[in-house]
């Protein structure tokens, strides 16, 4: 008689399971890992026209597979082994070009994979999982919708003629369309909470430190932060929990706290529990200057519906103030920029990236290098940048940004006080028309407002799927934390999932 278990139907929607569902057959053995990668490439090049991948490779992912397999059968049993994700294209792969969305890195080839990529992958000490390719976003991070990306903006799959958000657009599409069970994305300023709202799936990005910038390509040094994409709060925690974790010897600024499993605590708390509260105590802060005129109404009725499902849920809801909240725009425009300007000057035409074909001397092949290899948007912040730095403007703007920087995130310390989280709406709108803003930087900076301060401050926040808005299109709520409380965000969005469906709602596009 054969042992060998019953397989499963092949022509089930692997990609529904999402990341933990995907784990346990790939655990239980009813579904391979080269079945699974099969699967999800299959789906990425029938969805090609999203623009959400910059770069796949079947032979490598497929090798990455047979090794997870390999290690499946040999009896290893960790939670992400064999589940299949892609990466934002600031992270740098031995196996993938990175580009950074960026004519200027066209072509490149890391020779060494980021501190995130390693831990998440097949490679020695990694959690196992498969990389099926690079995804497309902004050039360098740069923006809020993915219309700066060099190479091709990115639709939204809910209504192709609209952005995805930014700049982790190309990782909230494919995560939305189901492309991928789960991607890497980075936020500087919001660029993983922001296109997770927009796109109506998770993303948390944790307290800046939190996971290693080792190999991300850098845009803001003091702001960026990675984290994970995916459509539940249980799915990031488990990526999480891979992805962060101390990393001394490469990236000077990432915390000495030891890596935390977000995941067990969220599993042990999904079963079915005596208490009909289960966010008893958990005290809300609502920022009286989050729910103003500037947030469209239909963004700020789904807001409020998913306030009052935690309410069900035992939490009660405070009034606080963040009085520098309108600041956090022209802050974040005068230091994000001051950074660019210093992290983009490798960018020389000498030793990374694109070199103009031809010059008459040094200054002429940098100054030609350049123009030609930064978009506008890229440009535009150098130039910013390179202005707010120079001697006679640095008192003027840099330095008093800083300042301003300082007493925001005070403010928070005082919202924090009175309360254990704060809540708000992600994006003042659902995501708009591509072509919209482009004409007007200014538009979409305006629109970054409810994520700038919480990344000036360091904090950790979050998007969670909670309804939608005009047009049909998906509604994110904002949840922020205090520094180092991860794993309390990801345990309130986890007991409201638990109660609401908003994030197993998926685009009607063809299968
Ligand atoms: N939209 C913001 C910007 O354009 C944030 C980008 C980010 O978080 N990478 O800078």
């Amino acid at each position: 008689m054969s042992t060998t278990p019953p397989r499963l139907d092949m022509n089930l929607d692997l990609h529904d399971l999402g990341v933990a569902g995907l784990a346990a057959r790939l655990a239980a053995g009813d579904v391979s890992s080269v079945e699974a990668t099969q699967h999800f490439l299959a789906r990425i090049e029938r969805h090609g026209a999203l623009g959400a991948f910059l770069s796949v490779n079947p032979e490598v992912s497929l090798a990455q597979a047979r090794a997870a397999d390999a290690r499946l059968a040999a009896g290893e049993r960790t939670p992400l082994l064999g589940v299949p994700l892609a990466h934002k294209d600031v992270f740098v792969t031995r196996d993938f070009p990175t580009t950074a969305g960026s004519k200027m890195l066209e072509n490149y080839r890391s020779p060494f994979d980021a501190t995130v990529v390693s831990r998440l992958g097949v490679s020695a000490g990694g959690a196992g999982m498969v990389t099926l390719g690079k995804l497309n976003c902004d050039e360098f991070a740069m923006g809020s919708g993915n219309e700066n990306s060099a190479y091709q903006p990115v639709l939204n799959p809910w209504d192709t003629s609209r952005v995805p958000g930014g700049s982790s657009g190309g990782s909230a599409a494919a995560v939305a369309a189901r492309l991928v069970p789960a991607a890497t994305g980075t936020d500087t300023g919001g660029s993983i909470r922001q296109p997770a709202s927009l796109t109506g799936i998770t993303g948390i990005k944790p307290t800046y430190g939190r996971c290693s910038r080792y190999g991300m390509v850098a845009f803001a040094s003091s702001l960026d932060q990675a984290g994970p994409m995916a459509r539940s709060a249980l799915d990031c925690a488990l990526l999480l929990s891979a992805m962060a974790g101390p990393d001394p010897d490469r990236d000077s600024t990432s915390l000495e706290l030891p890596a935390t499993d977000y995941a067990t605590d969220l599993i042990a708390a999904s079963a079915p529990s005596a208490s009909a509260k289960p966010l008893k105590g958990l005290r809300i802060g609502l920022p009286t200057q989050f729910f103003g005129a500037g947030c469209a109404p239909d963004v700020l009725a789904a807001v409020r519906g998913a306030l009052s499902e935690f309410e069900k849920l035992g939490a009660t809801l405070v009034d606080v103030s963040l009085p520098l909240t309108e600041l956090s725009i022209p802050v974040y425009y005068v230091i994000a920029p001051a950074e660019a300007s210093s992290n983009l000057s490798r960018f020389d035409g000498v030793r990374y990236g694109h070199r103009a074909a031809q010059y008459t001397d040094l200054a002429d092949m940098y100054k030609k290098s350049r123009s030609e290899g930064f978009g506008d948007e890229a440009t535009r912040r150098i130039m910013i940048g390179t202005y707010v730095l120079s001697h006679g403007y640095y008192d003027a703007y840099y330095l008093k940004a800083q300042k301003i920087r300082r007493l925001i995130a005070q403010d928070f310390q005082t919202a924090f006080a009175q309360c254990d989280v704060i809540a708000g709406p992600v994006s003042p709108t659902v995501a708009w028309k591509i072509g919209e803003k482009s004409d007007d930087p200014v538009a979409s900076y305006l629109a970054d407002i409810y994520t700038l301060s919480s990344s000036l401050a360091g904090l950790p926040g979050m998007s969670i799927p909670a309804g939608f808005g005009a047009g049909g299109m998906p509604v994110g709520l904002q949840l922020i934390g205090n520094y180092f409380k991860e794993a309390q965000l990801l345990g309130a969005a986890h007991q409201f999932q638990l109660a609401t469906d908003w994030h197993q709602k998926a685009p009607g596009i063809s299968a």
